[in-house]
């Protein structure tokens, strides 16, 4: 018996670190549209930090405490150790977390919601790196495509 032969990829390896670094939702639905948005932002690679509800659990005030500190000192790891310059936090309408957790109270309390953690994750992450370009957007699934909406900052 030989053991099956390895599979090998087509998309090239590259060794370099990408400089941005995705933060959202494992709904894997989205998952290549992310991808498409970096491309378009500029990136041609990112590294990803993706668990269901995505940049909810840098909220640790709206979270469970033990998942928000495992995503904020994985973001923080990621950050340092690969040098990211720029961040994409990024919720999606729909959320099955949001929706599991917030649902009772109606979509757009649970969106309410959604904003407030994007915001919150934004100024933790801006106060420990005051050097990253951090990018907030809201996906929303129109027909076959998905829209990105800028979210502004605030200030
Ligand atoms: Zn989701």
């Amino acid at each position: 018996m030989s053991a099956p032969a390895p599979y090998v990829s087509r998309v090239p390896f590259e060794s370099v670190h990408p400089k941005a670094l995705a933060v959202y939702c494992s709904d894997g639905r989205f998952t290549e549209a992310v991808e498409d948005l970096a491309h378009h932002l500029g990136h041609s690679r990112i590294d990803t930090l993706t668990l269901p509800g995505g940049p909810a659990l840098l909220n640790r005030w709206a979270s469970d405490y033990l998942e928000s500190e495992g995503i904020t000192r994985a973001a923080r790891f990621l950050i340092e150790g690969h040098h990211i310059e720029d961040v994409l936090l990024l919720a999606h309408a729909g959320c099955g977390y949001y929706q599991s957790r917030h649902g009772a109270l109606g979509p757009e309390i649970a969106a309410e919601q959604q904003l407030k953690d994007l915001h919150f994750g934004a100024k933790e992450l801006q106060v420990a790196y005051p050097h990253l370009r951090i990018h907030l957007y809201f996906a929303h699934p129109q027909g076959k495509t998905v829209e990105f909406r800028p979210v502004p900052r605030e200030t």
